[in-house]
């Protein structure tokens, strides 16, 4: 926990939101600012920065349920036809809240919204040196 974290002072009641799911280890409430309807946060209830600090991949496995409970509400009662999941880590990834969290956001056929930028194959070889930095000896 974390005493100056708005994400702790919402997981413990102490700060205003509006919840769509809790469980004993995260719950998921609505963006202040969303990008549409629905825009949900899935939180753990344990204070954790991000995915590169310590605890991280037990926070991150609390989220699991949250994350697939919300995809539905969204789903059924709002008639998303599809769920980004976006989680950041760090500033220049664009985290703003340092509170672990994963965005939820609702899409619909032709909405506009996120895509991943148009890439090509990658050229020959460079899978490999990428490999081999990340998992060589
Ligand atoms: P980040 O950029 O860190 O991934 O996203 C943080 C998100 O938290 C933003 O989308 C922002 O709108 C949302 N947010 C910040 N403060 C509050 C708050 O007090 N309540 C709620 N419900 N959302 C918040
Ligand atoms: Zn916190």
């Amino acid at each position: 926990m974390s005493t100056d974290c708005i994400f702790c002072a919402i997981a413990r009641g102490d700060a205003p939101a509006h919840v769509v799911y809790e469980d004993d280890h995260a719950l998921a409430f609505l963006d202040i600012a969303p990008v549409v309807p629905g825009h949900s946060l899935v939180v753990p209830r344990r204070h954790v920065e991000g995915l590169l600090d310590q605890g991280a991949d037990t926070a991150y496995a609390a989220m699991g349920p949250a994350l697939a409970a919300t995809a539905r509400l969204l789903a059924y009662r709002l008639g998303a036809e599809g769920i980004n999941v976006l989680q950041s880590t760090g500033r220049p990834a664009g985290q703003v809240v340092f509170h672990i969290h994963c965005h939820v956001v609702p899409r619909y056929t032709g909405d506009g919204l996120l895509r991943l930028p148009p890439r090509s194959q990658s050229a020959a070889g460079e899978l490999a040196a990428t490999h081999a930095r990340l998992v060589g000896g």
